[in-house]
C-alpha cells in the first residue's frame, strides 16, 4: 500500500493497527503523548475473552470470537519476532456461581464454545485448583478461555513494529486536528505541525479529545479499573477464576492479579483504599488462600468505555482520510488484532470477515 499513515495513540489498538499496515506496506508514523502501551492496555489483566460472554451483544461476540481464534498464531509470531514472550496461556476460565445455566449453556452452543459443568468436588480434586476455592455450588469451565501478559505483549508488539520499519515517537502529545475541505491537513503536536495521507485516532479513552470538535456524537469516555497484584512462590489456581465482576489471574510466575473495579470518575487515576478492600474482600472469600496476605502493587487504568462496548472503527463522516479505531471499553486486549484487520481491510478494499456497519454508527447522527 503506498499510502503514509499517522496513527495517534501507541496502546495496544494503535500498535496492532501500525502493525497490520505495515504489513500492508504502509508507511507509518505513531505518535504517543507518553511512553508506548502504558495507560489502559498496560494495566488490563490480559484475559481473551468477554468475562461472561453471553452477556454481550452479536457486535462483541463477532470481534472477541475472531481475535481469539487468530490469537495464539499473532503470539507466536510476536515472540519469533520480537524474542519476548507474551505468555500467551490457553489456562481456561472457571466461573463461579451465580450465573443462568441455561443462558451460558445455550450461548456456547449456538456459538461453538466448550462449556463444561463442574462440581466443588470436581474442582477440589485436581490440585493446585484446588481445595482453597470457596464454590457455592457447581462452575462452569470455559476451557478454551486463554490470556497474555499485557505488559511483555506490548514490548513485544512495539518492537515488532519497529522491525517492520514503523516510526514510533514518543512524548508527542497531538493537541488537535487540522482540517478543511473535508480533509485532515495536519496535527499540531508537541514537535510541529505533521502530516499525512490518512490519520488514525486510536487515542483510547482520550479518542474524543484529540478529535475536538471533529468528534460529532462520538460517545467514548474514561471508566476507571483498579487492580490488586499478589505474589505467590508457585501459581496458587489453574484457571482464570470469575464471580460476577470479581477476577483471579494466575500467572506462569506464582503472580496473581485480582481486579477489578468501573468507575465513572473521569480522567482520574488514582487508586482508593475502598476500592482496595472491597477487592481483597471478594477475593479472600473465593479464595481463601489469599487471607493475611497484603497486595505487592495497586494501579488503575481508564477504559476507553462505549455504549454496549462496542468500539468504533473506520472512517470518520465528514473528514475523508480520518479513520477511528477506539471505544473497546473492557475487551480491547482482546478485540485488538481483530479490530486492527478489520480497518485494515476498509483501507485497502479487502473483503471483511463479517458485516462491520455496526462498528460504523458510533458517531451519532
Ligand atoms: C483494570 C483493567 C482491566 C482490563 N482487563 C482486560 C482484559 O482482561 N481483557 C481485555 O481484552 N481488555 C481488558 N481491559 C481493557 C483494555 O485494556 C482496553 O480496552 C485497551 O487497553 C484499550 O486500548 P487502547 O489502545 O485503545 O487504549 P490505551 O491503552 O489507553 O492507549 C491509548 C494511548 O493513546 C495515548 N494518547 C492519548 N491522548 C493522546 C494524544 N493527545 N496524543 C498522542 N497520544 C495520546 C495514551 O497516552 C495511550 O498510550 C482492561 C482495562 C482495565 C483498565
Amino acid at each position: 500500500m503506498d499510502q503514509d499513515f499517522i496513527i495517534i495513540g501507541a496502546g495496544i489498538i494503535g500498535l496492532a493497527t501500525a502493525e497490520q499496515l505495515l504489513l500492508q506496506g504502509a508507511t507509518v508514523t505513531l505518535l504517543e503523548r507518553g511512553e508506548v502501551g502504558l495507560e489502559s492496555s498496560w494495566a488490563g489483566g490480559g484475559i481473551l475473552s468477554p468475562l461472561c460472554p453471553w452477556d454481550y451483544p452479536e457486535e462483541v461476540t463477532r470481534l472477541t470470537n475472531y481475535s481469539a481464534a487468530l490469537f495464539a498464531n499473532w503470539m507466536d509470531e510476536l515472540h519469533t519476532a520480537s524474542g519476548i514472550d507474551p505468555e500467551y496461556e490457553r489456562s481456561g476460565m472457571l466461573v463461579a456461581p451465580p450465573f443462568c445455566t441455561r443462558i451460558a449453556q445455550q450461548w456456547c452452543t449456538s456459538h461453538g464454545v466448550r462449556l463444561e459443568r463442574v462440581s466443588p468436588s470436581d474442582v477440589c480434586s485436581s490440585p493446585p485448583m484446588g481445595k482453597e476455592i470457596n464454590l457455592e455450588g457447581d462452575a462452569l469451565l470455559l476451557p478454551d478461555v486463554a490470556q497474555v501478559r499485557n505488559p511483555h505483549l506490548l514490548r513485544a508488539l512495539r518492537k515488532r513494529v519497529e522491525l517492520l520499519g514503523g516510526r514510533v515517537i514518543e512524548q508527542c502529545a497531538v493537541s488537535h486536528i487540522v482540517a478543511g475541505n473535508s480533509q485532515v491537513s495536519s496535527v499540531s503536536t508537541a514537535y510541529g505541525t505533521l502530516c499525512a495521507d490518512r490519520y488514525i485516532i486510536t487515542a483510547g479513552a482520550w479518542s474524543k479529545q484529540v478529535l475536538g470538535q471533529h468528534a460529532l456524537g462520538l460517545d467514548i469516555k474514561p471508566v476507571r479499573g483498579q487492580m490488586l497484584l499478589f505474589k505467590f512462590s508457585a501459581t496458587p489456581l489453574r484457571f482464570i477464576l470469575l464471580q460476577r465482576d470479581l477476577y483471579l489471574i494466575p500467572r506462569r510466575d506464582g503472580c496473581l492479579l485480582v481486579g477489578s473495579t468501573l468507575e465513572d470518575v473521569g480522567f482520574d487515576k488514582g487508586t482508593t483504599t475502598v476500592a482496595r478492600n472491597n477487592l481483597l474482600k471478594g477475593a479472600q472469600e473465593l479464595l481463601p488462600a489469599l487471607s493475611g496476605m497484603a497486595p505487592v502493587q495497586h494501579w488503575s487504568g481508564l477504559r476507553p468505555a462505549s455504549p454496549h462496548n462496542i468500539p468504533t472503527i473506520g472512517c470518520h463522516p465528514q473528514l475523508d482520510n480520518l479513520y477511528i479505531n477506539s471505544g473497546h471499553f473492557r475487551y480491547g486486549v482482546t478485540m485488538a488484532l481483530a479490530s486492527a484487520k478489520i480497518l485494515v481491510n476498509e483501507l485497502t478494499g479487502l473483503d471483511q470477515p463479517f458485516d462491520i456497519a455496526p462498528y460504523q454508527s458510533g458517531w451519532g447522527a
